[in-house]
């Protein structure tokens, strides 16, 4: 006999299983300071709310995510949007607020974060996401309904923060070339965190498109969308709330930086691809003739000619859009690893170095969607969805 007495059963973990009392446990799930942090915190409800509307006002300690002072540290989140939470399963839910500074008179407005974390290359720890949904409510653009879909790519990095999984410690893993949409102990690393995260944001309610292993040995992407309007971002935050949250049961850490490792290895960018109404009407009545680009003095008729137009209004604006594409982004858009350097402009069918691919089957059928590649994978959704939205239809 040992000197344990009574079960032998493992008693770790048991908690999970109790029954939580009709209880709902709300994760609220906020961006914080450097806009690339996504914070939560648990809030436990007496009753499942039949709508985000629902659901109450909270607050947190701003000063603790670098976005308020500490005299006056208080910063409110508004519930946005609502899903089922993956990792605690049964009537719980994950909830996305936005943030808002209160007013002495009881209002509140969008949050600016103080000057000195003020935005970089559209990334900050600013409420941004109010300007961009008054841009999706504008009976102009809502009318269009607005599609994305994007392309996040991430790199997995070992718990030491420098080793991407698959590479030795303190060297280079074989030249790229096997990694890419791979199979295979030698070349795939992290398959489990891709597949669960895919599942999990299934179970959530994102939608989810799909998952590949990229170009760079521990580098993937997965795809969101197509989403319509400000669900786009809403949803691309929520993923990559997710992700972290799978990561930790891997005590992997995953990096949404452009450039993550220098070098001759493949950025990772947040392709960016859209259509309104307008593009995807294969009967539109529409005729444009653009002044540059491969279709030179061609006229363009239907879908298409609309596509072409915006590409026109998309050029005029291309230096301002590039700056808040995303931070480090200089450090990916060089011109090489299927990339268009980041002081020019162009687009061009199934053209992967261009800042725009017109995807093959768009142009052959003459109606579709345009694929921006040039975000970065740490661009700011809301930013970059509205500017397309204001750009091509304000
Ligand atoms: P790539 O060929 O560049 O790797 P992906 O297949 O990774 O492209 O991603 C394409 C994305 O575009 C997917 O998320 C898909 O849902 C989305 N998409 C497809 N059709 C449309 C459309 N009409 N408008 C906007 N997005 C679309
Ligand atoms: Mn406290
Ligand atoms: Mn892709
Ligand atoms: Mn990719
Ligand atoms: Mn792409």
């Amino acid at each position: 006999m040992s000197a344990r007495s009574g079960s032998l059963e493992p008693t770790l973990n048991r908690e999970f299983e109790l029954d939580q009392q009709g209880r709902i446990f709300a994760e609220y799930i906020w961006i914080g300071g450097n806009g690339r942090d996504l914070r939560c915190k648990t809030k436990v409800l007496d009753k499942m709310p039949k709508s985000v509307d629902d659901l109450p006002i909270w607050n947190y300690d701003g000063s603790s995510t670098g976005q308020a002072p500490g005299h006056d540290s208080e910063v409110l989140i508004k519930p946005v949007a609502m899903y089922k939470d993956p990792f605690r399963g049964g009537n719980n839910i994950l909830v996305l607020t936005a943030t808002y500074t209160p007013n002495d008179d009881g209002s509140m407005r969008p949050l600016t974060v103080v000057e000195d974390l003020a935005s970089v290359n559209g990334v900050s720890g600013n409420n941004t996401r109010d300007a961009a949904a008054a841009i999706f409510a504008d009976p102009k653009v809502a009318e269009q309904e607005l599609w994305y879909g994007i392309e996040q790519e991430y790199t997995l990095f070992e718990a030491d923060k420098v080793t991407p999984l698959g590479w030795p410690k303190n060297g280079y893993p074989a030249p790229q070339g096997p990694y890419y949409c791979s199979a295979g102990t030698e070349n795939a690393f992290g398959r489990d965190i891709a597949e669960a995260h895919m599942r999990a944001c299934v179970y959530a309610g994102i939608n989810i498109s799909g998952i590949n292993a990229e170009v760079m040995a521990g580098q993937w992407e997965y795809q969101v969308g197509p989403c319509e309007g400000i669900a786009a971002g809403d949803q691309l935050i929520v993923s990559r709330y997710i992700m972290y949250r799978v990561c930790e049961k891997y005590n992997v850490v995953v990096s949404f930086e452009p450039k993550p490792m220098k070098g001759d290895w493949n950025g990772a960018g947040c392709h960016t691809n859209f259509s309104t109404k307008d593009f995807r009407d294969k009967d539109l009545q529409f005729s444009y003739t653009p002044v540059d680009g491969p279709f030179k003095g061609k006229e363009q008729k239907g879908a298409f000619g609309k596509m072409i137009e915006a590409l026109e209004k998309m050029g005029q604006v291309a230096k301002e859009h590039i700056q808040l594409y995303g931070a480090d982004n200089h450090l990916r858009l060089t011109g090489k690893h299927e990339t268009a350097d980041m002081d020019s402009w162009s687009y061009g069918v199934a053209n992967r170095g261009a800042s725009i691919r017109i995807p093959r089957q768009t142009f052959h059928q003459g109606y579709g969607y345009l694929e921006d590649r040039r975000p970065a994978s740490n661009m700011d959704p809301y930013v970059v969805t509205s500017k397309l939205a204001k750009t091509i239809l304000l």
